[in-house]
């Protein structure tokens, strides 16, 4: 198990692609918190907590919206009592608001960015510390390819997920010499609640610009993920990994 001790943070992994990286970075011995934003969700991120018991690893659910930097510290608190360290962060938590830019109200904005971008600051602020002391550490954020080659409609979305692999490269630089790396996967259409939402006609003009002919799984960024928080991934840094059945090669 090459994860074997390691602690593992995921941001918005009660459900989605972010519990299936939890449970495939549990899968492989790390010890994980689940994070949730609402006390609506604490039942899904307690079952997400059984299934990796089951698994014979260790975790704890914890609430906090990453857009409360307050919040962020508290369960940064809360992981170092329980687990002492954090070694692995993933910035999963993600939303969309969709619409045109005309019709883009400032809250569409501002909600958008917050999660995303805003959110993921926080987070990476509050265990930097962390990870810098321990000389070591694995930041995964997850991008976008809309954040690569913008898409009518996704106008906050795109701005959020590109600021995001900026962010990245960033951080990346900031901390290679403290042997902390920071990368970000850029999936492309992954099945989950999030693409539900599209209507039949977008859902097949993606497909027809899919070479792989078919949409992601969840399991497919969380199997880049578990790589980028490998022994195999240490001299990765600053680097952008597309998750896309080749639709932006
Ligand atoms: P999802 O099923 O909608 O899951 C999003 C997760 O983020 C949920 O657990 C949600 O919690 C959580 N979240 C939302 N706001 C939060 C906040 N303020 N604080 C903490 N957690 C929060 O979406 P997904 O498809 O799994 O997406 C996961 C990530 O992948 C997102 O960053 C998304 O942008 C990115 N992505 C997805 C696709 C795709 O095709 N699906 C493609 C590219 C990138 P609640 O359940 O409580 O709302």
């Amino acid at each position: 198990m090459s994860l074997k001790g390691k602690v593992a943070l995921v941001t918005g992994s009660s459900r989605g692609i972010g519990k299936v990286i939890a449970l495939k970075l549990a899968e492989e011995g790390a010890k994980l918190v689940i994070n949730y934003p609402v006390a609506d969700e604490a039942e899904s991120a307690q079952q997400v907590v059984e299934e990796i018991e089951d698994l014979g690893a260790e975790a704890i659910a914890l609430q906090a919206d990453v857009t409360a930097m307050e919040e962020v510290k508290g369960m940064v608190k809360e992981v170092k009592q329980e687990f002492d360290t954090i070694d692995i962060l993933v910035n999963n938590a993600g939303i969309t608001r969709d619409t045109l830019l005309l019709r883009m109200k400032e809250e569409d904005w501002d909600a958008v960015l917050d999660v995303n971008l805003k959110g993921a600051f926080n987070v990476t602020k509050a265990i930097s510390r962390i990870m810098m002391k321990q000389r070591s550490g694995r930041i995964i954020n997850i991008s976008s390819v809309v954040g690569l080659m913008g898409n009518a409609g996704q106008s906050n979305y795109a701005a959020s997920k590109a600021g995001l692999i900026g962010f990245t490269k960033s951080v990346a630089k900031e901390l290679a010499p403290r042997g902390v790396t920071a990368n970000a996967i850029a999936p492309g259409f992954i099945e989950t609640a999030m693409t539900d939402q599209l209507s039949d006609k977008v859902v097949e003009q993606m497909l027809s610009v899919i070479p792989a002919n078919s949409f992601g799984q969840p399991e497919d960024v969380a199997d880049t993920a578990l790589f980028l928080a490998s022994e195999g991934a240490k001299y990765i840094t600053g680097e952008v990994i597309r998750v896309d059945g080749g639709m932006t090669m």
